[in-house]
């Protein structure tokens, strides 16, 4: 078990450090299939036993634990090799990306990335994707070419592929169109609205519904989420970040992820415990089984 408090999250300024209690527990069990719990935030610092400990109190049975980079990949698939609650996924973020290919080590890093994809808890290529938000007109020659790269590792060995898209859903989908989506594709914090909804839809790439789908101002992000089918929702934390309402700001831990499930069943007009049988059988269908043996996967 890799220890925490790998990276420490910055812009604490003018925050309220302490950390929310702990939700009602969910009626059954759901999975968390994006955080970060290399992460050190709060006054409090949870380690990773003690995040996936409290996780498992509320009924998040289990993570998907992301990295962004080439020491954060690798933490990711220690830890997923070490806990039957993590499961991991691996990638150089589209905001890495660029810088790594500046220093001239982006065939390198990608090739590291695809040894990590081989190991058997390694469920998951992400997050990549695109994000012109934070990475101007210079940084995108490399964040697409970086992109492709990690469709094409996901393709090679079978597994899911976590899109991170800010600002950039068009490029984004013409990029997985021209390439070839993995049969598995997730959009991570899905931020688009109806029309992304619709294509997802037609072409069966899954929804992770995050902390901003409980924001008061997000009732178009609620309504992409409507009407997107069923089976192709998962929920997420992407914790520290994005907290879900009533503690938006604060920080953010996988234990906190029921309050987005209950959201989303108000969104859905369905009963708690149905989206939740409904989120964990999805979500053991893009991943495969958390306590699985290594030759089941992607079966
Ligand atoms: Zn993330």
């Amino acid at each position: 078990m890799p220890a925490g408090g790998l990276r420490k999250r910055a812009g604490s300024s003018g925050r309220d450090l302490s950390r929310p209690e702990a939700p009602e527990p969910l009626p059954l069990p759901v999975y968390d299939n994006h955080t970060h719990l290399e992460f050190e935030d709060g006054v409090d610092q949870l380690d990773p036993l003690d995040s996936l400990a409290r996780a498992e109190a509320v009924g998040v049975r289990g993570v998907v634990q992301v990295g962004t980079d080439l020491e954060t990949s690798r933490w990711s698939a220690q830890l997923a090799a070490s806990d039957p609650r993590v499961l991991a996924a691996v990638a150089l973020h589209p905001n890495e990306a660029p810088l790594v290919a500046e220093r001239g080590m982006l065939h390198e890093q990608l090739s590291e990335i695809a040894r990590l994809a081989a190991q058997p808890r390694v469920r998951a290529i992400g997050e990549t994707g695109l994000d012109f938000f934070r990475t101007g007109e210079e940084g995108r020659g490399a964040q697409i070419e970086s992109f492709e790269a990690h469709i094409e590792i996901a393709k090679a060995h079978g597994i899911a592929l976590q899109i991170h898209d800010r600002d950039a859903h068009d490029e984004v989908v013409s990029t997985l169109l021209r390439v070839g989506a993995p049969e598995r594709t997730v959009f991570h914090c899905f931020s688009g609205d109806v029309r992304l909804a619709k294509i997802c839809n037609e072409r069966g790439w899954y929804l992770s519904v995050a902390g901003p789908s409980t924001f008061k101002n997000a009732p178009k992000l609620r309504e992409a989420i409507s009407i997107a089918k069923p089976e192709l929702l998962l929920v997420e934390t992407d914790a520290p970040f994005l907290t879900p309402e009533p503690f938006r700001g604060r920080p953010n831990a996988p234990y906190l992820m029921p309050h987005t499930v209950r959201r989303l069943a108000d969104t859905l007009g369905r009963p708690l415990d149905e989206v939740c049988a409904l989120l964990a059988s999805n979500t053991e269908r893009v991943y495969g089984a958390w306590e699985s043996e290594p030759e089941a996967v992607g079966a």
